[in-house]
């Protein structure tokens, strides 16, 4: 049976898309989804779609439906903000329940905007707390009694490297620490468990594998038992137990809900819920194999063709995620060389070209495809070309 569903997704003629790691392709309801909540619920019911559309409970309802991707239960996931937002209100509340300790440990693979959101984190508490960062693969060895939080990323934006969930959280349990996991490239790339994993946090965003369009919420989980005990950070009347009381002071929902902020992104959100609709049915572990394959086929493709790059993802499929990347001093110029072939990457400072797999809308020609392309660009050294070397805002 094939997870393939290239029919489901509106993917410009002659292009071959390895960048849904980044930014996922756009599923075809969602124009219409979009349409009908911009010109039928808010333009025709105004305000009152907040009740008659159901816009209030849609936040929790599409969280929802990502928990059933990550092995959540129902009412455990919150959609709405950024992920650097999810992260913050994350920390805060981990550190809040270990006040005697002073360390937030992760690891130097984690995505910049984790680490910054640390930083700001402890400048306003003001505390003395330290970030503690260490290479991945001496993560587990720097889970000490003095640390609060460990706060990693499954899978590394620029390598594709994976941690392990259940054996990383049970060390970090084993000392009493909070545990903390961003799914930005796990969630609907890789089989993840969270209830099996016993992790107090887990958060991730919406517009990469899950195909939620640009700036879709993010989403963070809380594990049950914990979800009335945190204490939110960020204090928004959409998080307090009745925001049209109008109640002068904060009293947190006795719910997930208590990690809303303000005013939810109704027509993103309800892109994101049509989005969904395509991941009905899917087999998370059928998707991974198929991704394995499809990553596989691309590594021994490149490496065959142009044995100039260097593999920068790990080779043991087991140890990577839904993407490979490879070093190349002129990736910059290479992937924009590629991108004008019609086949879409990205380049991650200082010299890493990195390309996602997406089973949903991808195949073995798309990647034989591919690999062709890039070939032609690497032998023929199109990435000399002038136009090339200028970089954009966003690379
Ligand atoms: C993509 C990504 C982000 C981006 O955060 P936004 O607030 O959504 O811009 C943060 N962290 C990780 C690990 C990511 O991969």
């Amino acid at each position: 049976m094939t997870i393939l569903r290239k029919e489901k997704f509106d993917l410009p003629e002659g292009i071959i898309y390895l960048d849904g790691n980044s930014l996922g392709a756009m599923p075809k309801g969602a124009v219409e989804r979009a349409r009908d909540v911009i010109a039928s619920e808010w333009g025709v019911s105004l305000i009152r779609a907040w009740n008659s559309s159901d816009w209030m409970a849609l936040p929790v309802k599409v969280g929802d439906r990502i928990g059933g991707l990550l092995g959540a239960p129902k009412g455990s996931v919150m959609t709405g903000d950024t992920l650097s937002i999810k992260v913050y209100q994350a920390l805060a509340a981990a550190l809040r329940m270990r006040p005697s300790r002073r360390v937030i440990l992760t690891d130097s693979g984690n995505f910049p905007s984790d680490m910054y959101m640390a930083q700001g984190l402890i400048r306003t508490l003001d505390r003395d707390y330290e970030l503690r960062v260490v290479d991945p693969e001496d993560v587990e060895a720097a889970i000490t009694d003095d640390v609060a939080a460990v706060m990693l990323t499954q899978v590394d934006y620029r390598t594709g490297r994976i941690h392990d969930i259940p054996s990383l959280t049970a060390a970090a349990q084993a000392r009493d620490c909070v545990m903390i996991w961003d799914l930005a490239h796990s969630a609907g790339a890789l089989p993840v468990d969270l209830t099996a994993s016993n992790a107090e946090f887990a958060v991730g965003c919406t517009y990469k594998y899950l195909n939620g369009g640009p700036g879709s919420p993010a989403f963070a989980y809380v594990r049950p038992d914990l979800i009335t005990e945190i204490e939110p950070a960020l204090a928004g009347w959409m998080g307090h137990d009745a925001p049209f009381a109008m109640e002068p002071d904060y009293r947190p929902a006795m719910s997930i809900e208590r990690l809303r902020v303000g005013t939810p992104p109704i027509v993103q959100l309800a892109i994101l819920d049509s989005a969904l609709d395509v991941w009905e049915g899917v087999d998370m572990h059928a998707l991974r194999e198929a991704s394995l394959r499809l990553s596989g086929l691309f590594i021994e493709e490149v490496e065959r063709r142009c044995p100039q790059l260097r593999l920068a993802s790990p080779r043991d499929g087991a140890l990577r995620g839904s993407q490979v990347s490879f070093a190349f001093e002129h990736g910059y110029a290479t992937v924009q060389a590629l991108i004008d072939r019609g086949v879409i990457g990205d380049f991650r400072a200082p010299d890493i070209m990195r390309f996602g797999f997406t089973p949903l809308y991808l195949d073995e020609a798309d990647i034989i495809q591919a690999a062709e392309n890039l070939e032609a660009v690497i032998t023929q050294q199109l990435w000399q070309n002038a136009k090339y070397q200028t970089r954009s805002r966003v690379t």
